[in-house]
């Protein structure tokens, strides 16, 4: 009797091994966290944004570059659908969004190609600014994480970026120079990925009419 339960016992402690082993190799072998896994399945295609004073943790926050397995894994094509449909509907009606303002910490920005044919939006995994070259000129700028704001904002006229481009298995690094508006909307993406809203660079600040 004495044997069996020992046996028992023994079968019980091996199955909660086995049990814990499968979740903890699967949570760090799985790309993106839990948390970022459940915003990037469980959104809608419009994506909660997130905005001054509430969500203020994540988009001051500087993000984390997305690692081989998370570039590698569909849920990546699934955010950067989700960020296109989010900045394009009527409702924000942006010219560029980054991760952080669905709620992910990742470095990730969606910009409008105002210098391509057809004014296209295109996604940046692991975009950075690698140079800010030409004038300093000053423009109106509002934010979809800064409602009811706009106003006005030093950038330089031209950045040279670099970013792989998204499902490119070899993720090799592209550089490329972007001028004039464009440059200015990769300049205010590229700084939601510090931490840093425009808000924080601006001369003056009003009320959107
Ligand atoms: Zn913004």
């Amino acid at each position: 009797m004495k044997k069996q339960v020992l046996k028992v016992a023994g079968c019980l402690l091996v199955a909660a091994i086995a049990i814990s082993a499968y979740f903890l190799i699967g949570h760090f072998l799985r790309p993106f966290t839990p948390a970022e896994r459940r915003i990037i399945r469980d959104s809608d295609s419009l994506m909660n944004v997130c905005v001054l004073p509430a969500d203020s943790a994540v988009l001051r926050a500087v993000s984390a570059p997305l690692g081989d397995r998370e570039l590698d894994s569909p849920l990546l094509q699934s955010l950067i659908d989700k960020m296109l449909y989010t900045v394009q509907d009527p409702s924000q009606d942006g010219v560029g969004i980054a991760a952080p303002q669905v709620g992910i910490s990742r470095r990730l920005v969606c910009v409008q190609r105002f210098d391509k044919p057809g004014e296209p939006f295109e996604a940046y995994p692991n975009i950075q600014i690698d140079s800010l070259l030409g004038e300093i000129c000053i423009g109106p700028e509002g934010c979809l994480s800064v409602p009811g704001l706009r106003g006005m904002v030093p950038r330089y006229a031209s950045v040279v970026i670099s970013y792989v481009r998204p499902g490119d298995s070899t993720h090799k690094r592209i550089s490329e120079r972007v001028d004039g508006f464009t440059a200015v909307i990769f300049q205010h993406e590229c700084d939601h990925l510090d931490g840093i809203l425009y808000i924080d660079k601006a001369t003056e600040i009003q009320a959107r009419d």
